[in-house]
């Protein structure tokens, strides 16, 4: 059985391979492996909305089970902006040095900093047929940026009960506690089992 990751990202992949642990008769699919997807264009308001859009439209399209994820940051006292538009907050092309600066000026002189990452994860099977979860990690945003691991917002943000940000941390103790690492692990109680009897579809 193939199962498509809906990403051209090589380390999103090998996070999602890792966690699953399916046995070797799963053969995990990227989208770069499979000629002629479409691009799907996130137009989604919510993050559920993206991941079942990128799901669906993907397995549909390869006859594959596929497998997808959408996350951004939310912060309060933006109205839970950036939200959707993590990665082009700052304005095209998707750069994580400007949605940091612009942040950081949105945030200058606010007192509440609180914020949180969310994660939505979506599978589909062949016909379209979709499930989601879904996993946050609470925090708040620092005044300026700390570390060098990780992307994104990860040098500004430091999860609730610690000290330092997610780009101090390194990668290992960030997924344990991140929002696409809780995200992942709920996905594989859910469905490892499912997946690893190679069914046609959603029961
Ligand atoms: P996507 O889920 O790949 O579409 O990511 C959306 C955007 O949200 C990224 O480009 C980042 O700006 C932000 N983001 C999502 N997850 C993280 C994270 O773990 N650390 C830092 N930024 C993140």
């Amino acid at each position: 059985m193939k199962i498509l990751i809906a990403s051209r990202n090589a380390h999103k992949i090998r996070e999602i391979r890792e966690i699953f642990a399916l046995p070797p008769s799963v053969e995990w699919v990227s989208a770069a492996d499979i000629p002629g997807l479409p691009d799907v264009e996130e137009t989604g308001t919510t993050f559920e909305a993206n991941a079942i859009l990128k799901a669906t439209t993907l397995a549909k399209a390869s006859g594959l089970w596929a497998l997808a994820d959408d996350s951004g940051l939310e912060v309060a006292a933006l109205g839970n902006a950036p939200g959707v538009h993590s990665a082009r907050y700052a304005g095209e092309p998707c750069n994580h040095a400007n949605n940091n600066a612009k942040l950081l000026r949105e945030l200058a002189g606010v007192a509440d900093r609180t914020a949180r990452f969310r994660c939505v994860a979506a599978l589909s099977d062949p016909e379209g047929r979709c499930e989601t979860v879904s996993g946050a990690c609470p925090g708040r945003i620092i005044e300026e940026r700390r570390g060098a691991a990780g992307f994104g917002y990860d040098p500004l943000f430091v999860p609730d009960g610690h000290t330092e940000t997610f780009a101090e941390m390194g990668d290992e103790a960030k997924n344990a506690i991140s929002h696409r690492g809780r995200a992942m692990t709920l996905a594989r109680q859910r469905w490892a089992a499912l997946l690893a009897t190679s069914p046609a579809r959603f029961p």
